[in-house]
C-alpha cells in the first residue's frame, strides 16, 4: 500500500498491516457462513471457535500460568480503575498505588470513590519523569493489593522489573505494553489492558486475573461489574464486542508469527534505541523527557528548545506523512508511540526525519 502513513499514534495505534489486510478479505463473509462474522451469534460454534482460540493464543504468548482466568470486557482499562476496588477492596482495608504519572492518578482518584488508598512511592515531585525504583516501595503488609502502571503512556515512562509483592496481590495496567516484552504473570494477581495500543482495535479490554481473587463474593456490586459474573460464563454472559475480539486474536497470530513476546521485545528495543540514540546524539537539540533508566520502550517523550520549534517540527513531519507526534496536552511536547504493530522502517524515516530537521534548524 503506497500510501500509508507513519502512524505514531498513542491509542487507538497502528495495527500490523497483513492483520487489516486479511481481516479485509474475511470482512464480507467469514468462512463460508454466508455472512460476517458481524452478523452472527457469540453463541453460535463459529463465534466461540474465535472466542476461545484468542483466550488459548493470549494465553500462550503472555505464558499465563495455571490458576488465572482470562476475560475479555468492556468499558476500557478506566473501567478497571473502578471494578478492582468494587471487587477487591474490602471496608476497612486500604488499596496501595505506585504514583508515576497520569495514568496512575487516574487508578488513583477512582478506587478513592470505593475505599481508603495509600500511596507506596510517588515521582510527582520529580514530575513523573521516573519510575521509582523497587527498594522506595512502602506500603502496609496488609493491603488489599498494590497496584502499579507497567508503562506511564503520557509521561513515556516504564518499569524494567516488578517487585515481589509476597502476600499482598500485586495489580498491574499493562495497558500501553502488554506484550511488548515477556514478563512473570505469577507475580501477579491482576493484570489488565485495553486492547487498543499493543492488542488490537478498541472495544475490549483484557483483564488476567488469579482464580482465588474471583472466587470471593461481592455482593453490593452490579452484576456486570463483578469478576465472577464473567470469568463463571467464560466472558460470555452477555454479547461480547465480538469484531474487537476476533481481530485482537488475529494480532496475536500475527505476534505469534513474529517470534512471540521474546520477538517483540527484541525489534522494539531496536525501534527504541533508534530514537533515543537520535534523542542522545543531538547535543541537546532534543531532549528526552523520561529519566534513562525509566525510558519506555513503548512511548518516546521529548522536548525541544521552544515550543515554536516543536510545533514546526509537527507541522513539517506532518507535510511529510508523520501522524501522532505531539505529545499530550498535559506533558507537552512530542510523543513517538511505537507499539508492537509499528514498523522498523516507520521509526527508521522518524530517526532520519528528526536528524534532518536538527540539521535544518540547529544554531
Ligand atoms: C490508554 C490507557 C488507559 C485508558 O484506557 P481506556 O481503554 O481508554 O479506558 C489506562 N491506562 C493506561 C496505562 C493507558 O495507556
Amino acid at each position: 500500500m503506497a500510501n500509508r502513513a507513519y502512524n505514531f499514534n498513542a491509542g487507538p495505534a497502528a495495527l500490523p498491516l497483513d492483520v487489516l489486510q486479511k481481516v479485509q478479505g474475511q470482512f464480507v463473509e467469514f468462512e463460508n457462513s454466508g455472512m460476517s462474522l458481524m452478523e452472527m451469534s457469540h453463541r453460535g460454534a463459529i463465534y466461540e471457535k474465535v472466542h476461545f482460540e484468542t483466550e488459548s493464543l493470549l494465553r500462550e504468548l503472555l505464558s499465563i500460568p495455571e490458576g488465572y482466568k482470562v476475560l475479555f470486557l468492556q468499558g476500557g482499562a478506566s473501567t478497571q480503575f473502578a471494578m478492582i476496588p468494587m471487587n477487591l477492596l474490602r471496608p476497612g482495608a486500604t488499596a496501595s498505588f505506585v504514583a508515576t504519572g497520569s495514568w496512575a492518578t487516574k487508578a488513583i482518584q477512582e478506587a478513592k470513590l470505593f475505599g481508603e488508598t495509600a500511596i507506596a512511592a510517588s515521582s510527582e515531585s520529580d514530575s513523573y519523569k521516573r519510575i521509582p525504583s523497587i527498594g522506595e516501595l512502602n506500603y502496609a503488609p496488609d493491603s488489599a493489593y498494590l497496584h502499579i502502571t507497567s508503562n506511564e503512556t503520557i509521561e513515556g515512562t516504564q518499569w524494567s522489573e516488578f517487585p515481589d509483592t509476597g502476600n499482598v496481590p500485586l495489580i498491574g495496567d499493562m495497558s500501553s505494553d502488554i506484550l511488548c516484552r515477556p514478563i512473570d504473570v505469577s507475580k501477579f494477581a491482576v493484570i489488565y489492558a485495553g486492547a487498543q495500543k499493543n492488542l488490537g482495535p478498541s472495544g475490549v479490554t483484557i483483564v488476567i486475573i488469579r482464580e482465588e481473587l474471583v472466587a470471593k463474593p461481592s455482593t453490593t456490586v452490579p452484576t456486570m461489574l463483578r469478576y465472577d459474573t464473567h470469568a463463571k460464563n467464560d466472558s460470555l454472559y452477555n454479547t461480547p464486542p465480538t469484531f474487537a475480539i476476533y481481530m485482537m486474536g488475529e494480532v496475536l497470530k500475527w505476534i505469534k508469527s513474529n517470534g512471540g513476546a521474546a520477538g517483540m521485545e527484541a525489534i522494539n528495543r531496536e525501534k527504541a534505541a533508534l530514537l533515543y540514540d537520535t534523542i542522545d546524539g543531538s547535543n541537546g537539540f532534543y531532549k528526552g523527557f523520561a529519566e534513562l533508566g525509566s525510558r519506555s520502550l513503548m512511548n518516546v517523550t521529548f522536548t525541544m528548545q521552544s515550543k515554536e520549534l516543536e510545533a514546526q517540527f509537527i507541522k513539517e513531519s506532518e507535510a511529510q506523512g508523520f501522524v501522532g507526534l505531539k505529545g499530550h496536552r498535559s506533558v507537552g511536547g512530542l510523543r513517538a508511540s511505537i507499539y508492537n504493530a509499528v514498523p522498523l522502517e516507520s521509526v527508521r524515516a522518524l530517526a532520519d526525519f528528526m536528524r534532518d530537521f536538527q540539521n535544518r534548524n540547529a544554531q
